[in-house]
């Protein structure tokens, strides 16, 4: 069970932005976002982390729907220049960090999350997926959100947030179910 006042008061002591409980039946799901995987994404296919080997976005949606909490964490980070891809993605190291701290101390409560985050799961240098093995680190993998066929839009507007609060700032979100 989880301690909501403690909970909150370690919460506050990680580097997040935002942090947010929500009803995860409220989440928005669409094909939409599993065509952009399936179209647009280079990781498409090569990892347990990601379609289709995460299973299809009416499966996603039943699994997402069938906790009873969740909570949305985001940080932020500065750089020299957003349009630098390279430069980006070297600040999601940083919120992979706190995605597990906050992972740690729910497993602390008793709790243990099924968490969505960023990007592709980078344990591996090499997928298992890619060899038709199973997964080597069930336990530390985070599957994206967008994985999951998940539109985070309505979610981040309700909460009036945005993915990037100046020029140069890059925004994150996790999602942790529980
Ligand atoms: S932990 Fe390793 S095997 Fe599992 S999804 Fe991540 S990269 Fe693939």
């Amino acid at each position: 069970m989880l301690n909501k006042e403690l909970f909150e008061a370690q919460l506050s002591e990680l580097p997040l932005y935002i942090y947010h409980f929500f009803d995860p039946k409220t989440l928005e799901f669409t094909d939409r976002v599993r065509w952009i995987c399936e179209h647009e994404c280079p990781m498409y296919g090569t990892s347990w982390a990601c379609p289709p080997a995460v299973g299809s976005v009416t499966h996603c949606r039943a699994k997402c729907r069938g906790f009873e909490n969740a909570l949305l964490i985001s940080t932020i980070a500065e750089v020299a220049d957003i349009a630098n891809i390279e430069e980006t993605l070297a600040t999601r190291p940083d919120h992979e960090a706190v995605t597990n701290e906050v992972r740690d101390l729910m497993r602390g409560h008793g709790i243990e999350p099924y968490v969505l985050s960023t990007e592709s799961c980078a344990e591996c240098e090499r997928c298992a997926y890619l060899d038709g093995l199973p997964c080597r680190n069930p336990e530390r993998m985070h599957p994206c959100v967008e994985s999951h066929g998940i539109n985070i839009l309505p979610l981040i507007e309700e909460l009036g947030l945005c993915f990037q609060y100046g020029e140069n700032m890059v925004t994150w979100f996790s999602l942790l179910l529980y």
